[in-house]
C-alpha cells in the first residue's frame, strides 16, 4: 500500500467555504460516484459546492441517473473559469477533463485525487494511489481524516464506486479493506440492492439487441497478442442509434466479451456519435494495457484500460494488434 501524505489534502479542504469539483468526461460510477459523494459531505459542512464534467451535451449517464447530490452538478458553460480551489476525481491526466482542463490549468490550487498508474500529477496537491481499489476508497479515507460522519447518500454515491471499479467485488484489488469499508457504507441503511440493480442489472431492449449483435460479430484471433489471443467487437454507431442507445449505455459489453477463455485480451470498440472510436480493453493479467493503452494516447490500470482513436475502427484495432504483438508477457 502506498504510504499518502493526507497533511496538504486536508490542510487545504479544513476551512474550505467553496469548492469546484470535476471528474472525468464520460464519467463512470467511481468518478461520478467518487464527485458527488464528496461534494455532499463537503456541502454537509457548510461549503459551497459546484461539480461537473467535460461532455457535451451535459447529461447524467442513464445507468447512474439513481445517484443522489445531482443538484450540485452544473454543465461546464457554469463552471467557474479559474477556481479558488479545484478538486478531480478518478482523473489520470488533464485531457480526460475535457473542456474543464482549462479552468484546472486556471485554478489556484487543484487537488487531484486518483487511482490510476498513468497518473500525471497534473495537480498542486495529489492523493494519488495505483493500489487503491477505486477512487471512491481515496474519498473515504480522506473525509476521515476531516472528520465528516458518513450519511446513506454519501454512502450510496461511494459505494457505486467500489462495487463498479471492483467489478462487484470480484478484482484483484478488493482486499479486506475493501470489504470492511463497504461494511460501513453498508451500515448507514442505504438501499445498496437497487444500486446493484441500476449499475449492473438494468438495461434497456435495445441494449441487448444491440449486444447481440456484437457478440455476433466479435472475432477470435488466437495468434494475437504473441499468441496468448485476442478477442474483439465493434459497436458501430449507426446500428446502435437505430436501436436507440447511447454511448453511456453500452459499457458492459467489454464483461461480457472478456470472458472469452481462449483469449488474455478483450478489446471492444465503440464508435461515438462524432466518429471517434472509445477503446475498452481488458487482460486477465498477463498484459499490463496501461502500458499498451498509454501508447496510443490513453491510460488506465493493468487489468482495465482505454483510449480514444480518430482513425475509424479498422485502423484502429490494426494499431491495437501491433502495440499488442510487443507487449512483454508478465506472471498471471
Ligand atoms: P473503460 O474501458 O472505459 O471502463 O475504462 C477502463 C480504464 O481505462 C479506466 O480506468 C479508464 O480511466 C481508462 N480509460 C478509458 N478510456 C480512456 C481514455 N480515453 N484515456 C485515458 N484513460 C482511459
Ligand atoms: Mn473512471
Ligand atoms: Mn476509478
Amino acid at each position: 500500500m502506498t504510504q499518502l501524505d493526507w497533511g496538504p489534502a486536508v490542510e487545504l479542504l479544513r476551512d474550505a467555504g467553496e469548492v469546484t469539483l470535476a471528474c472525468h468526461v464520460s464519467p463512470d460510477g467511481d468518478a461520478l460516484g467518487s464527485m458527488l459523494g464528496f461534494g455532499l459531505a463537503l456541502r454537509a459542512r457548510g461549503a459551497r459546492v459546484v461539480a461537473s464534467y467535460g461532455d457535451e451535451p451535459f447529461a447524467v449517464p442513464r445507468t447512474l441517473a439513481f445517484l443522489p447530490g445531482q443538484e450540485l452538478l452544473v454543465p461546464p458553460a457554469r463552471f467557474p473559469a479559474a477556481p479558488e480551489l479545484m478538486v478531480t476525481f478518478d482523473t489520470g491526466s488533464l485531457d480526460r477533463l475535457g473542456t474543464l482542463g482549462e479552468p484546472a490549468k486556471a485554478a489556484r490550487r487543484l487537488l487531484v485525487v486518483d487511482h490510476h498508474a498513468s497518473n500525471t500529477r497534473f495537480g498542486t496537491v495529489h492523493l494519488l494511489d495505483p493500489a487503491a481499489a477505486a477512487t471512491a476508497v481515496l474519498v473515504a479515507k480522506l473525509l476521515d481524516r476531516l472528520g465528516v460522519a458518513l450519511t446513506p447518500d454519501v454512502a450510496t454515491a461511494l459505494y457505486t464506486g467500489l462495487a463498479t471499479d471492483t467489478g462487484s467485488f470480484k478484482f484483484a484489488a478488493t482486499t479486506p479493506a475493501v470489504h470492511r469499508l463497504a461494511a460501513r457504507l453498508l451500515g448507514t441503511g442505504f438501499r445498496h440492492d437497487l444500486v446493484s440493480r441500476a449499475v449492473f442489472d438494468t438495461a434497456s431492449f435495445g441494449y441487448l439487441r444491440v449486444l447481440g449483435t456484437v457478440l455476433r460479430d466479435a472475432r477470435l484471433e488466437l495468434d494475437a497478442v504473441g499468441g496468448l489471443g485476442l478477442v474483439w467487437t465493434v459497436v458501430e454507431a449507426a446500428p446502435r442509434r437505430a436501436c436507440g442507445v447511447g454511448m453511456d449505455e453500452i459499457e458492459g459489453v467489454i464483461d461480457v466479451l472478456r470472458r472469452a477463455t481462449e483469449a488474455e485480451v478483450a478489446a471492444v470498440l465503440k464508435e461515438g456519435d462524432d466518429g471517434t472510436v472509445q477503446v475498452s480493453t481488458r487482460s486477465k493479467g498477463r498484459i499490463d494495457l496501461s502500458v499498451v493503452c498509454r501508447a496510443l494516447g490513453g491510460g488506465g490500470h493493468r487489468y482495465a484500460a482505454g483510449y480514444t482513436s480518430s482513425v475509424g475502427p479498422t485502423e484502429t484495432v490494426e494499431r491495437l494488434r501491433a502495440e499488442l504483438a510487443g507487449a512483454p508477457h508478465l506472471e498471471a
